[in-house]
């Protein structure tokens, strides 16, 4: 196996033996197979679409399957086989459809004719001999934009399965995909060719954050500041962790009158600040933090779990039996539920003690999304005018288990007292519970929402841009940005995009970008390493 597509990889260079996420060599060897049969159904899908088939069903399934690819997500080899031979079956449907519209099918590159072998062994021998090794490739530098792209793709899928589910869909997202994927597999791409297309995978995942903005907002309405208590009620309970608003909504509603109370576990915080979901009244709090402490958190609660989407991690005994997963999540031997039928949930729920009784503890603050804080845009501008914010930093991004990731929460600690600290996704979790106090009425610590926010916190910027009538690069803000996995390398692609420049990323580099291709983001976007917080504060605000 070789993979390097998270921040965690074995000694920043690449798991070879066995995943620090936990994935077995079978697994990773079977989603690179995955990968390499949706890059056969992406050149057919690309074809199709010049002779006017496009086909919904595949562009869904597209989306599903590489997201099932992204880091803390799909970990049951099974699963991808089935994935596989699906995507292998929806190939030939495709083809057929392209043949009789006198569409090209006649591609010589092997994903293009692949077929999986009888058994799971041989399918993952298949894999290994598919797996995009870097020391096989004849140019490092594309090779790395090669792999920035499908990185960056498997993040776009992910915004995009979320949206679809909401009803948000837009065709020039899934084209992009197909032209992506087909692109990782051409032999003959050139540097410029590979550039221009990662530039685009940002500018289409701008998109997709936007429909699953839309999703989101236009389904359960614009998040609302929102107190939320860090303790819990004596009772039943289900905690539910991952992204996935509808299979909250679904929780919410399959537990009403039974007597159970909801807590949020991780990037669910932010779910508690949308009218349509804050409205049950036995939606109650959030209990612990973020995904890398799953194991010992999950340990101690005492009710049923829920995993929606990712970040998934090797399931402890202790609570392995009041686990369960839906969507696209799934470990071998958890139970899975394929159709939001959450009555194995609400029943493990009721078999299991709940708490004991109420506790009070303290609470935090969320829901402060791009409607939120530009309804008060003109306390905000007031307080910029007359000196009393001087800089606004945004400290977001995803967590991990590397210790050099307390930069993050020593970084708000040293904040000046006259800076505003906007956060967004499972990042926060290091400082999401201190009490930066208020200037001028406003909270200095505002939590934006999970990761798949991150266009709501592009839209606060680029509406102060417009209100101080100044370029983005240069409004008093600074982005501090940690990055984990693909959905982060989609987001921080699309900042590229927006031409967003000194954006300082840690805790380390990707293991993936060369050198040269470092160099170039380095010259264009002076995209910088966090070095210590007092280095960085000093360099940002003098
Ligand atoms: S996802 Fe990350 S930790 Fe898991 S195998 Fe790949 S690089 Fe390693
Ligand atoms: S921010 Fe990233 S690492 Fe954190 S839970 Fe979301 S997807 Fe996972």
């Amino acid at each position: 196996m070789f993979c390097y597509q998270c921040e965690q990889t074995a000694k920043g260079q690449g798991c070879t033996v066995l995943g620090v996420c936990g994935k077995q060599p079978e697994v990773a060897v079977l989603q690179d197979l995955l990968i390499y049969s949706l890059q056969g159904l992406a050149l057919y899908a690309v074809e199709g679409r010049k002779v006017g088939v496009t086909d919904r069903g595949v562009n869904v399934f597209t989306c599903e399957a590489l997201f099932a690819t992204l880091t803390n997500v799909e970990f049951d080899p099974d699963r991808l086989v089935q994935l596989i031979r699906q995507s292998v079956e929806i190939r030939e449907r495709l083809k057929s459809n392209v043949r009789a519209k006198g569409g090209k099918v006649d591609f010589p590159q092997g994903p293009a004719t692949f077929t999986p072998a009888a058994t799971r062994p041989e399918m993952a021998e298949q894999g290994e001999a598919v797996g995009l090794k870097p020391e096989l490739a004849a140019d490092p530098d594309v090779h790395s934009l090669r792999m920035t792209l499908l990185f960056g793709l498997k993040g776009v899928a992910a915004y995009t399965d979320h949206a679809q589910l909401l009803g948000q869909e837009d065709e020039k997202v899934y084209a992009f995909l197909h032209e992506g994927l087909a692109a990782t597999a051409n032999p003959d791409l050139t540097l410029n060719e590979a550039l221009g297309l990662v530039l685009k995978c940002g500018e289409i995942n701008l998109r997709a954050m936007e429909l699953l903005d839309a999703g989101n907002t236009g389904r359960y309405g614009h998040p609302v500041p929102t107190r939320v208590p860090l303790g819990h009620k004596k009772g039943k309970a289900i905690l539910v962790s991952g992204h996935d608003l509808l299979d909250m909504e679904e929780i919410l509603k399959q537990t009403e009158g039974k007597g159970i109370y909801v807590y949020t576990h991780g990037e669910m915080l932010p779910t508690h600040g949308y009218p349509g979901l804050k409205k049950f009244p036995h939606f109650y709090g959030h209990f612990g933090t973020a995904w890398q402490n799953q194991a010992k958190e999950f340990a101690q609660f005492p009710g049923a779990i829920l995993m929606t989407t990712n970040c998934i991690q090797k399931p402890q005994e202790s609570y392995a039996g009041n686990l369960f997963t839906c969507g696209l999540v799934g470990w071998p031997g958890i139970t899975h539920i394929p159709d939001r039928n959450f009555t194995p949930v609400v029943q493990k729920a009721l078999s299991l003690p709940g708490f004991a009784e109420d506790a009070d503890g303290r609470a935090v603050m969320t829901g402060f999304a791009r409607n939120a804080v530009l309804q008060v845009a003109d306390k905000v501008i007031e307080a910029v005018k007359g000196k009393h914010i001087r800089h606004f930093f945004l400290v977001g991004g995803c967590d991990g288990a590397r210790p050099t990731r307390n930069y993050y929460s020593d970084f708000v600690e040293k904040v000046p007292q006259d800076c505003v600290v906007l956060t967004l996704a499972c990042g926060k979790f290091r400082f999401f519970d201190k009490d930066l106090g208020t200037i001028g009425g406003l909270p200095r610590l505002l939590d934006i929402g999970q990761c798949n926010d991150a266009y709501s916190a592009i839209q606060i910027a680029l509406a102060l841009a417009k209100a101080f009538n100044v370029g983005v690069n240069d409004l008093p803000l600074s982005l501090i940005l940690s990055w984990y996995e693909q959905k982060a390398v989609a987001i921080l692609l699309s900042l590229l995009f927006l031409g967003i420049k000194n954006i300082r990323l840690g805790p380390s580099l990707p293991a993936f970008v060369s050198p040269n291709v470092l160099d170039v983001l380095v010259k264009n976007f002076n995209i910088q390493p966090i070095t210590t917080p007092d280095e960085d504060l000093k360099a940002i605000l003098g």
